[in-house]
């Protein structure tokens, strides 16, 4: 259960999204950025989970890193494949014994040159059951959830796909944090859909600030973000990429803020430099939140 101050005071709730790197130089550079991201005051971090073939224990590692030194909540994601529901156990045992304040609930991809998502003997087919997991046996965590304002690449439809993301929230989780996005319509309009669905928990926008035109093309053929047009055509038509991506994602952020939102998660890949840009643009989004 996340703690009542997250999302409901009257400063919009603000984490930060890391994951694994893969070398100790990359590690060291990692808490060198998360320093500098401190001055922004998020209110916890999080970790990938198994994303890109990193190992499970150094997601625990780092969160636990992070928690130790720079003292604040921390959450590990955690991908149900390819375990079984003891491993889950065993690893939210290990997470709670090593004071992990939350938990972002996945189902994970399909391993790599696979299509299809395959569910381990003895475990889970959908994040839903995880978070029933968790609330049955591991109920002090604060739960977070994947949902898509574009629709999961797998789901038939938005309506399906809204109904599942209710069976996650019915289960017991506690807010939303949203695949990343560019075009706020789709947002509002997935807000909406979950609010008319009886889904009352904060539907908290994830968002990648994107500073060259390569990194935006990777990433929207990977999780299928559609782009808008303008911004394609803007970084294409620039010498300074860098800035024309910051002004795109303060332009974002301050479209979203005034439709109200509670919170904002980043996702910084492991860097500071944007993140730093677009808080001091914004006055270091330490600002009141809007109800919906
Ligand atoms: P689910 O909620 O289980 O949904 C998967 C699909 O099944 C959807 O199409 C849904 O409509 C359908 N479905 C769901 N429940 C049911 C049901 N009960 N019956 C029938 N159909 C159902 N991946 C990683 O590997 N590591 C990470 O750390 C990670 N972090 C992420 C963080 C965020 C905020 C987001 C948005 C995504 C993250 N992902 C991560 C990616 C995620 O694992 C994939 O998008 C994955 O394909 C789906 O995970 P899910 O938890 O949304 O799955």
């Amino acid at each position: 259960m996340i703690p009542s101050t997250l999302y409901q005071s009257d400063k919009l709730t603000l984490s930060f999204e890391l994951f694994p790197p893969k070398t100790e130089k990359g590690e060291a550079n990692l808490y060198r950025h998360v320093e500098t991201l401190m001055e922004y005051q998020p209110d916890f971090i999080t970790c990938t989970y198994g994303a890109g073939g990193s190992t499970q224990t150094k997601t625990l590692d780092i969160i636990c890193n992070v928690k130790e030194r720079f003292d604040i909540p921390v959450a590990s994601h955690l991908t149900l494949v390819g375990s079984t529901a003891d491993q889950l156990r065993e690893y939210l045992a290990t997470a709670k014994a090593r004071g992990v304040d939350h938990i972002v609930a996945l189902r994970g991809d399909p391993p790599e040159g696979s299509n299809e998502f395959e569910q381990t003997d003895g475990g889970y087919r959908y994040a839903n059951e995880l978070v029933e997991l968790l609330h049955s046996e591991f109920n002090d965590f604060g739960v977070f959830v994947a949902g898509y304002p574009e629709k999961h690449r797998e789901a038939p439809n938005m309506e399906t796909d809204l109904d599942n993301l209710k069976r996650k929230v019915d289960a017991g989780a506690d807010a939303i944090i949203t695949q990343l996005f560019y075009c706020n319509d789709d947002f509002f309009r997935f807000r909406d859909e979950c609010s008319s669905r009886g889904i009352n928990v904060p539907v908290v926008p994830g968002l990648l600030p994107v500073t060259d035109l390569g990194q935006i093309q990777r990433i929207s053929s990977l999780c299928g973000a559609k782009l808008p047009k303008d911004f394609v055509d803007a970084l294409g038509n620039t010498d300074d990429q860098f800035q024309v991506g910051i002004d795109q994602a303060v332009a974002q952020i301050e479209a979203l803020k005034s439709g109200g939102i509670e919170g904002l998660h980043l996702y910084v890949l492991n860097k500071s430099k944007a993140t730093v840009e677009i808080m001091k643009r914004m006055d270091g989004l330490n600002c009141p939140a809007q109800a919906q």
